[in-house]
């Protein structure tokens, strides 16, 4: 009789848990497809990315960053994620820059383009695996307005390789979640456990 109520006791707790922490995990992050927009690379593609390095990315002292950045994506487990370097700017799918431009407003920024060659300023407009280029640009004229920390610039290359993945920003109407795909200053230095499902769900 006695373990018979613990059990019962243990259930209730359990299913408390559960109702209090349930809605803050499903409503608050996005994941699996609504965490992508509605064009994206290829599988195929994903899993081995081509990248070209313009000079630039040296100049400004972006080398590590997006070395990390390409690192971190890569390790994600159960996900086919790749990459290799060429000289070649044309076969290139991620092209990275860097420039130091303050009146430009953002710290980073990635996109994608077409098979034509138009740029898809918004990558929720059509569907299908359609982008052939994505240019990755950060900039250290804004973050060095803005005080931008070397965490926070590691954060903003992984976040930028994120979109490079065709995902989208995770909503931040509740605080900040943990999770690269935010927007603003944050201090990650590797991707977090909702970004690595989400890729891991899609490729
Ligand atoms: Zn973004």
């Amino acid at each position: 009789m006695r373990k018979i109520r613990v059990r019962a006791v243990l259930s209730l707790a359990i299913i408390m848990i559960g109702v209090i922490a349930l809605p803050q995990l499903v409503m608050a992050y996005f994941s699996n497809a609504a965490a992508f927009f509605k064009t994206y690379p290829s599988a195929a593609t994903v899993s081995s990315m081509k990248y070209w390095t313009d000079s630039s990315v040296s100049t400004h002292g972006f080398t590590a960053y997006f070395s990390n950045a390409r690192s971190k994506w890569d390790a994600a487990p159960n996900a086919q994620i790749g990459w290799s370097a060429t000289t070649s700017y044309d076969d290139a799918f991620v092209r990275f820059y860097g420039v130091n431009d303050i009146p430009l407003d953002y710290a980073g920024i990635a996109k994608p383009y077409n098979s034509n060659g138009s740029y898809l300023a918004d990558p929720d407009i059509g569907s299908g695996a359609i982008w052939h280029k994505v240019h990755i640009i950060l900039n250290k004229g804004y973050m060095d307005a803005n005080g931008y920390t070397s965490n926070m610039i590691q954060k903003t290359a992984l976040h930028e390789v994120g979109h490079a993945l065709g995902l989208r920003h995770q909503p931040d109407n509740e605080g900040p979640l943990d999770t690269v795909m935010i927007q603003g200053k944050q201090t990650f230095t590797d991707i977090r456990s909702i970004d690595k499902s989400n890729v891991a769900w899609k490729y």
